[in-house]
Order: structure tokens, then C-alpha cells, then sequence
């Protein structure tokens, strides 16, 4: 078995139960294997964290930031290997694949400019109130930090968790998705490019054996985790169980609102981005689409034709529109959803079925005025699947789109900037665009309300995550 984690600066075979079989989705094919990481190796990744703490975040901050400089390059120097990693594990297509990278190395120059101004910021004096004191602001590293992530976005969910942390100060081990682990070794190759010193990054793929083994671990200070709910409550819990700080980036079911004085063909490239990119396998998919009365079915007819001239295929082949789903269980639970949805009678106006050719690609899909009371109106699906309703007012409109559990991201699509603006401010999530594809910037926050998230990455915020606030504060006497 190849060496294929990353513990203590050191190259290491897994030795854990689990065989981990990485497929090409396109194809459904296998193309390499490799075995998980035990819970005494996720054990040692722990450890070499906890040893390499103290000389790191005694590092300065500007000298991290070169590290974090170093990332951004080598991630760049590797981008076409990268670009055709993703596009052979997660069957993205090229320019999806191209937006990663340039996301990942955005992050990591992002968190080296909030690095090389740590230092200054260090020790800053707090006014106080009353004569004879004095008090000073230091932002010291949470600590040993397990980062979990999910398979969809798997350079782009490492880097910022990744880029924050090791720019706070803190190490950490990291865990890949069993569906994508060969994605994020290359940040191991990249730690020993750049001299990373040993122990700061430590990547241990595996399962949920190997994720559980890491969140339950004693000897974490902080634990940040992107993925499902279900799997979200556990780590929670875990984190209870050991009294310690928990990030949580979780699902979503996203609205999008369309006015009637809208641009009908705009909208339309709008709203197909929200649910086909990354053939709709993204936490922040806008799948519910609500629609004002007027303009319902002349958008549902723009957006059926659109759907259908999506160019679906194999992006290793070709130049395509929309890949594959990234795995086997994500193909079957789409596939439940289209039964539920038969068997709930919905108004199917394109797609609706899987392809059967070869691969794990299904058709990208519109149902229309889907009852509230749906399976499909509430759950996250996770697939290039759009369910539309209708609404009358901008009240009605936000009384549904706020009506989830989840409260991640939404979009406003009006010429009434006015109103836009109302509706986005009214919006009971973290992220909103207005006229806009979802542009996401390392600058502003990601992360959601309700069922959707504790806390928030990117930005100033992502980089908050990894600190902890201390007061030195002198009774001058
Ligand atoms: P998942 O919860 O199944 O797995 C996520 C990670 O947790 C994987 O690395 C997995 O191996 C690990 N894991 C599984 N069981 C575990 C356990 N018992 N203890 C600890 N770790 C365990 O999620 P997924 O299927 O990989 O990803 C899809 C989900 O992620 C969707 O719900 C999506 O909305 C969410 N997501 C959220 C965001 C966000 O920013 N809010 C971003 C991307 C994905």
C-alpha cells in the first residue's frame, strides 16, 4: 500500500481497517486505493501537532505568512495536475476545476496578508476607564485543531480551515473525505516543498472510523468540521463530551427569489448556476427557487430549455456543462429523491430520472410548484435539482424562503434595487447575493444560521476561529 498520509512530517502507509477505493464518477471505475489511518495513527497525528505547538506559534506571524505565500505558489505550480484530479474524482468540469485552485490560492495569500499583520496587532493597549491600570490585547492560537472536511469543494473547504489556522499559530491534522482523498495529499507535498517543520500539518484520510477517531481525541483544543448535519451533531456532541470550541459548517436548501421585473434570460443563467454547478452538490445550492405569479411560467419554459442544452458529460472528454455526482451513494440518494418525488406526485417540467449510459450522471431537473408539504421542498438533496413555487407579495416571499431549518446562503434576483436590498437584510442566512452569481470572496464571511452552522470561515472572521483573546492587564501601583 502506498505511503499516503501525512503524520509528524513523515510519508506513512495507513494501517487501519478500512480499504479506501477512489473512483472516477464518470465512469464509475476505480482508479487507485489506499487504506485508512488507525486511531492509534490518528493518535501519533495528534501528538506530532501537540509537539510541533510551541515552536510554531512562537514562529512570528509574518514568518508564518511566508509559509502560507509558499502554499499560494505551489498550489499554483501544481495546477494542472490538480485541475485534472478533480476533474477525474469529482467528474468537476475544467473551468469549475480552474475556480478551485484559484480559490485555494486566493485563501492562502488572503491569510499571509492577515499573517504579516498579526504582529503589529499583537499587544495592542485597551483604554481603560480608571487611572492606575493598564491592559493589553494578545491573539495566541487556540491550539491543536482537527479539521474534517467534506469531498464537494475539497481543495477549497481544506484551504480555509487550513490557511486560518496555520496562519493563527495553531497546527493541525486534518481529515479528508474518503471519497476524495488524493486531493489533499497534495498539501502534505506542498508542507514538505515549503520546509514546513514537522508536526504542524499532519493529514490522515480514512472513514468515518478515522473522522470519529479524531473528533472524540482527547487531546484537541478546538475541533472545525464541514459536512452533514448528521454527522455535524455527533461531532458536536464529542466536542460537549470535552468542553472545547466547535465550528460547524453544515447543509443547506437554499432560496432563491425572483421578482417579476426581473430580466427573464438573466435570471435564468442565475438560477441554473445555483443548482448545476458542481451538478448541484454544494451546501450552498440554491434549490428552492421562488417565483413571483406573473413571470412563473414563462421562467419555468426559459428554464426548462436551459436545463435540457446543458452539455452533461464526462469532462475528461470533453468540454462539458455538468459533470457526474462525485459518488455512487450520492447518485443513489438522488435517484430515492426522484422516486419520492413520482411518488408524490410532482410536476416534473425536465429531468426528473438518472442517466443509466455509464457513470453516476443524472439529468439536471425542475419540478414545479412543489407543495410546501414535500420531501423535496425541505430536504437537502445534494444533486442538480430545482423545485419552484410560486409567490405574490414580498412579504409571502420572504415568509417561505425564511420557512427552513437551514439558513445558509440565499439570492435576490429584482430591478428594484430598493426592495432587494429590503429582502436581503430580512433574510434569516449568512451569505446573500443580490443580482449576482455566487461570487464568493475570501474577503467576506462563509457560514449559516440555524440548522446551518455555529460560527463563521473566511475573512477576518476564519481567521477569529483559531484565536483565542488573552488580556495582560498591570495595576501599575
Ligand atoms: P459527511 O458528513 O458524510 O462527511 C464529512 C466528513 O466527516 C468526511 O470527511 C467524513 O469521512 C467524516 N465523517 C463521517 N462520519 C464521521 C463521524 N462519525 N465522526 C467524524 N467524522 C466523520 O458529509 P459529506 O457527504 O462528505 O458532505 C456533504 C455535506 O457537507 C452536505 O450536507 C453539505 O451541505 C455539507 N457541506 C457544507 C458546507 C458549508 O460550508 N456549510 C460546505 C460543503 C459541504
Amino acid at each position: 500500500m502506498t505511503a499516503a498520509h501525512y503524520i509528524n512530517g513523515q510519508w506513512v502507509a495507513g494501517e487501519g481497517a478500512d480499504l479506501i477505493t477512489v473512483f472516477d464518477p464518470s465512469l464509475g471505475q476505480p482508479f487507485a486505493e489506499l487504506k485508512a489511518t488507525s486511531a492509534a495513527q490518528v493518535d501519533q497525528a495528534v501528538a506530532a501537532a501537540r509537539q510541533a505547538l510551541p515552536a510554531w506559534k512562537n514562529v512570528s506571524a509574518s514568518q508564518r505568512a511566508a509559509y502560507l505565500r509558499g502554499f499560494a505558489e505551489q498550489i499554483d505550480q501544481r495546477r494542472e495536475e490538480l485541475i485534472t484530479l478533480q476533474m477525474q474524482n469529482n467528474g468537476k468540469p475544467r473551468h469549475e476545476a480552474v475556480v478551485d485552485i484559484d480559490d485555494a490560492v486566493a485563501t492562502f495569500n488572503y491569510y499571509a496578508g492577515l499573517a504579516e499583520q498579526l504582529d503589529a496587532r499583537q499587544n495592542r493597549d485597551v483604554p481603560l476607564p480608571v487611572a492606575g491600570f493598564t491592559s493589553r490585547t494578545r491573539l495566541e492560537p487556540v491550539g491543536v485543531v482537527g479539521l474534517i472536511v467534506p469531498w464537494n469543494f475539497p481543495l477549497v473547504t481544506s484551504a480555509w480551515k487550513l490557511a486560518p489556522a496555520l496562519a493563527a499559530g495553531c497546527t493541525v491534522v486534518l481529515k479528508p473525505s474518503e471519497v476524495t482523498p488524493l486531493i489533499e495529499q497534495t498539501y502534505g507535498q506542498i508542507a514538505d516543498a515549503v520546509g514546513l517543520p514537522a508536526g504542524v500539518l499532519n493529514i490522515v484520510g480514512g472513514k468515518a472510523e478515522t473522522g470519529a477517531a479524531l473528533s472524540n481525541h482527547p487531546g484537541l483544543d478546538k475541533l472545525s468540521f464541514t459536512g452533514s448535519n448528521g454527522v455535524g451533531s455527533q461531532v458536536m456532541r464529542s466536542s460537549a463530551t470535552h468542553c472545547r470550541p466547535v465550528t460547524l459548517e453544515l447543509g443547506g436548501k437554499s432560496a432563491i427569489v425572483v421578482f417579476d421585473d426581473c430580466d427573464l434570460d438573466q435570471a435564468v443563467e442565475w438560477i441554473v448556476a445555483g443548482i448545476c454547478w458542481n451538478a448541484g452538490q454544494m451546501c450552498s445550492a440554491t434549490s428552492r427557487l421562488l417565483v413571483q405569479d406573473s413571470i412563473a411560467d414563462a421562467l419555468s419554459e426559459r428554464l426548462k430549455t436551459a436545463l435540457e442544452t446543458l452539455r452533461v458529460g464526462n469532462p475528461l472528454t470533453g468540454e462539458v456543462d455538468m459533470g457526474p455526482l462525485t459518488s455512487l451513494a450520492q447518485w443513489n440518494k438522488v435517484n430515492e429523491y426522484f422516486a419520492i418525488a413520482r411518488a408524490e406526485g410532482l410536476r416534473c417540467a425536465s429531468g426528473g430520472d438518472v442517466l443509466r449510459d455509464s457513470g453516476w450522471f443524472v439529468c439536471p431537473t425542475l419540478y414545479t410548484d412543489v407543495p410546501l408539504t414535500s420531501r423535496l421542498w425541505s430536504e437537502e438533496i445534494f444533486g442538480p435539482v430545482l423545485c419552484s413555487h410560486r409567490f405574490s407579495s414580498e412579504e409571502q416571499a420572504l415568509t417561505l424562503a425564511n420557512d427552513s431549518r437551514f439558513g445558509l446562503v440565499a439570492t435576490v434576483i429584482s430591478a428594484d434595487l430598493q426592495r432587494a436590498e429590503r429582502v436581503a437584510n430580512a433574510l434569516e442566512v449568512g451569505h446573500v447575493w443580490i443580482n449576482s452569481i455566487q461570487a464568493v470572496f475570501v474577503e467576506t464571511s462563509w457560514g449559516g444560521t440555524k440548522g446551518s452552522g455555529i460560527g463563521r470561515e473566511l475573512g477576518p472572521w476564519g481567521l477569529s476561529a483559531y484565536q483565542s483573546v488573552k488580556h495582560v492587564t498591570h495595576c501599575l501601583g
